[in-house]
Order: C-alpha cells, then structure tokens, then sequence
C-alpha cells in the first residue's frame, strides 16, 4: 500500500480562519489515521500580502486546536531557486514558452473576445513562436496546456470531474519579473513532498485540471483530491467577517475549549451515524475524507456552544482550570484570592457554557461585591431574615471540616430549628453570600466561598439590615 502524506498549505495573509482550521483539520485527521506524515507549507509567494505576523497566527491557531505536523513549515518563498530550475527544464523541454503579450495586447485580446461573445482567454499566440526575443518586453512563461483530450479525475470528495483541455489556457507560470505563479509552484511542492492526497478548499477546483496537466508535463501523476465545500454563516451567505468571529483563536477569546472547537469542526461536512461527541482518537478512528458531504455546511453558533458545554461538563477539571485560568485573568480576577480553579471548575461547570462565563460567574467568590441586588435584598432582608442570619452564622461557624455536605446539613438544621422551609432560610443566606438571587445550589456556593468569606458577608448582610431599620424609625 502506498504511503499516505498530506499538507496543509496556508497563504499567510491573515489568522486561521474557520475554514482553513477544518480543511488543515481534515487533511490532518486523513493522515493520522492512515499513519502518514503531515505536513505544513507556508505559500508566501505573495510577498505584498504575506507577513510573519500571520504566519504566527496560523501556527498559533494549529498548536491551539492540537493540529501538529511532522515535517516544516516549508517557505515557498525558500523555494525560489528551485522553481527557476523546474521552469528552465520545462522551457528546455518545449514544455512552456515565453510569451511576449504585452498588457495592452491582452486587453484588447479580451475586449475583442468579449465582443464576440467568447469566453476571454489567451489565444496561444506566442505558443510556437520561435523568432528573436522581442525587444523591450520582458516575456512571462506560460506551460504548454494539452489542446485536445479530457483531464478526468476522481473527487474524494466530489466524485468524478472530467474538464475538456479546449477549455484551459496556457497558464503563466512565470510573471516577467521571473517570480513563478500560485498553479505552478503548488505543483512542483506536491511532487517534491511527495503528497499523496491534497485536501483543500473547494474554491481550488477550477485549479485543478491545469495542474494535473503540469504534473503529467513533469513526469508525475497527480495525487488524489478531495476538494472540501465551503462554510455558509446562519444567514446562507458564504461565512465572513460579517458574521462575528472568524479566527480560530477568536474562539479561544470567547471562552471555548479547543476540543470542543475541533469536535465542532469535524462534524461540519461530516457526519458518523447520528454521533456528536468525538475524542480525538475516535475522530481518528472514524473519519473518512470520502464522507465528508458535497454540500455546503452552515455554521451553527448554537451547536458550538452546546459542545463546548459538553466538554466543560465532563472534561477533567483540572485541565478545564487550565483553559479557564486566562480568561480569569483577562476578567481581572486574581485567582489566588478565592478557590482553587479546579474546584471553582467542578462548582461552576453546569452552569458556564463558557470559561468567559465561568469567569464572570466566579467573580463573587474572589472579589466584595459593592451591593446586593435591590429586588433580592429588599424581597429577602426584610427584619425576620435576621435572627436567620443569626442563627446561620452561629450554625455555620461550627461547621467542620468546610465542606458540601456539612454545609448542607447545617443550613438544614437551621430552618428545622426555626421551624422554616428551607427556601427561607437558603435565599436569604445566598443574596448575603453573593449579593444576588443566583448562584449555583447553597452549599456549593458556600464551600467555593469558604468559611471566612461566608461568615463576613452574613455579618455584612445582618449589618445592612439593622441600617435599613435603623432608618426606617428615623423617619
Ligand atoms: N495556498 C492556498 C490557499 O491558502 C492553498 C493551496 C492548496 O491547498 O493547494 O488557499
């Protein structure tokens, strides 16, 4: 069996977005479960429009979602010589040509088409010239496109694709200037990184066919494709900045966790039975690039949040209190103040489908709040809360060791002491512990904000009531 290699082969003009973090995913995914390498090609040509800024952000946004690669990053950019030779062999071979068209020729090559009523392409003219160079135009090269015959070949993903030669070009694969074209040098990559199978985005398959003929023209036979369909946003439309966030590492910002990030990915285009949830290893296991759907998918903000809560659930807290640890940061709390994150991770994680939410709801275990929610404190501080409050602190101070379970018992003792419902005595004490009406069930609440914390904000409580007395009499 042959090996399987493939590549991800990003142009670094901005971050990973959400379609190219899919597409690297699935060409990752491809070849971890065949045991083939991975490999990364920067395709920086475009010099104007390439940074090492993006460069950054595309490795930040593939380290982030776990995707590693066995082999570069390789730079195109790194290549230039290489190209030189592969175009002067070709030349050599009567298998390109210079072209001497000037701007000006092609324009009116492509006027005079379109008047016609014919698609413009260029008409071969310099295809067998063989006089002198022409002077004052420095010529670009174009390959020698086949003029007859079919170019077929079988889609992974879209199924058989045959295109008729009369409908390529002679492509540049040289500008004047001697730099080599996007077509050309994709090609001779593929072939001297020996990949088998090129997964990529569907705005790529126009492409193809002139490919497959520089390969043929280079002694090779093409490898395998699979062209993967586009990400529409919720409206319909193609998924764009438009639509909110669209970098990978926007979706760090936002709270997600990049397993959840990844299993959301991968089920957008592909599906296995009725599945959602997949670890890596199964997502490994299971996938088949020959699954993956013809159509375009929508992205479902929706269904990420759903993952993402699934993840934050049952992952191992304490590598959940990793992820959530900077967005604590980010939130200005101080982490060493309160809770271990790990146990703040367990406490909260029903209730946060994000960190970002985690983070915010943990302020209060962390941080005073500067004042109780008017409607909850006037509802459940009214005078009788206070011998509750009372006898909760009495009750609470002895309570050893501080945990769920005895915290539980005490606040019941509490209510059957005053012969009250427990509702009665839990609201009060948690509008005292976190100045609001919600919070997660009493006696997490109360072990997350642990003994100190609980028995100055009841003392706070009792304190604010006596005021408020204390000044209704006065008026
Ligand atoms: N550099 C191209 C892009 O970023 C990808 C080319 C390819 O995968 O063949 O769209």
């Amino acid at each position: 069996m042959s090996v399987v290699r493939t590549r991800f082969a990003p142009s670094p003009t901005g971050f990973l977005h959400i379609g190219g973090a899919r597409t690297a995913l699935f060409s990752w995914l491809h070849a971890r479960k065949h045991g083939g390498p991975f490999v990364l090609r920067i395709e920086d040509t475009d010099r104007e429009r390439s940074t090492q800024a993006s460069v950054n952000a595309i490795l930040e946004g593939m380290t982030w979602l776990g995707l590693d690669y066995d082999e570069g990053p390789f730079y195109q950019t790194e290549r230039f010589d290489r190209y030189r030779e592969v175009i002067q062999s070709l030349l050599e071979q009567g298998k390109a040509y210079r072209c001497y068209c000037t701007r000006e020729e092609l324009e009116a090559l492509r006027e005079e088409q379109m008047r016609l009523g014919i698609k413009p392409r260029y008409d071969g003219r310099y295809r067998d010239h063989d006089g002198p160079p022409r002077e004052g135009v420095e010529p670009v090269i174009r390959f020698r496109n086949p003029l007859d015959g079919n170019v077929v070949f079988d889609d992974q993903i879209r199924g058989r694709i045959a295109i008729s030669n009369t409908e390529l070009d002679d492509l540049i694969i040289a500008r004047s200037d001697g730099t080599p074209t996007y077509n050309f040098t994709v090609v001779v990559d593929d072939i001297d990184m020996n990949i088998s199978h090129v997964i990529r985005g569907d705005d790529h398959i126009n492409n193809t066919p002139r490919q497959i003929n520089i390969f043929r023209a280079l002694g090779h036979e093409p490898p395998v494709f699979g062209h993967v369909p586009m990400i529409l946003g919720d409206d319909g439309k193609r998924l764009s900045k438009r639509h909110g966030a669209m970098s990978v590492m926007d979706y760090h910002d936002l709270g997600f966790l990049p397993e959840a990030v990844l299993n959301y990915l991968v089920r957008l285009g592909w599906s296995y039975g009725d599945q959602e949830v997949f670890s890596v290893d199964e997502m490994i296991e299971k996938f088949d690039i020959s699954d993956v759907n013809k159509a375009a998918s929508t992205f479902n903000t929706e269904k990420l949040l759903w993952l993402n809560h699934q993840y934050i659930m049952t992952g191992d807290p304490q590598h959940v209190a990793r992820y959530l640890s900077p967005h604590m940061g980010r939130a200005g709390i101080d982490p060493s103040d309160g809770p271990t994150l790990t146990d703040l991770v367990v406490g909260l994680r029903e209730r946060a489908r994000t960190l970002v939410e985690m983070a915010e709801k943990s302020r209060c275990f962390y941080q005073e709040f500067d004042q109780y929610d008017e409607k909850a404190a006037s509802k459940n501080f009214k005078p009788e809360a206070k011998p509750v409050l009372e006898s909760l602190h009495t009750a609470l101070s002895a309570v050893s060791p501080w945990s769920g379970e005895t915290l539980h018992q005490a606040v019941q003792d509490t209510a059957e002491a005053l012969d009250l419902k427990l509702g009665k005595v839990a609201q009060p004490l948690r509008v005292a512990a976190v100045g609001g009406p919600i919070s997660p069930s009493i006696d997490v609440t109360l072990e997350l904000l642990g003994r100190e914390r609980t028995l100055a904000r009841i003392q706070r409580a009792i304190h604010w009531i006596e005021q408020r007395q204390a000044s209704a009499s006065d008026s």
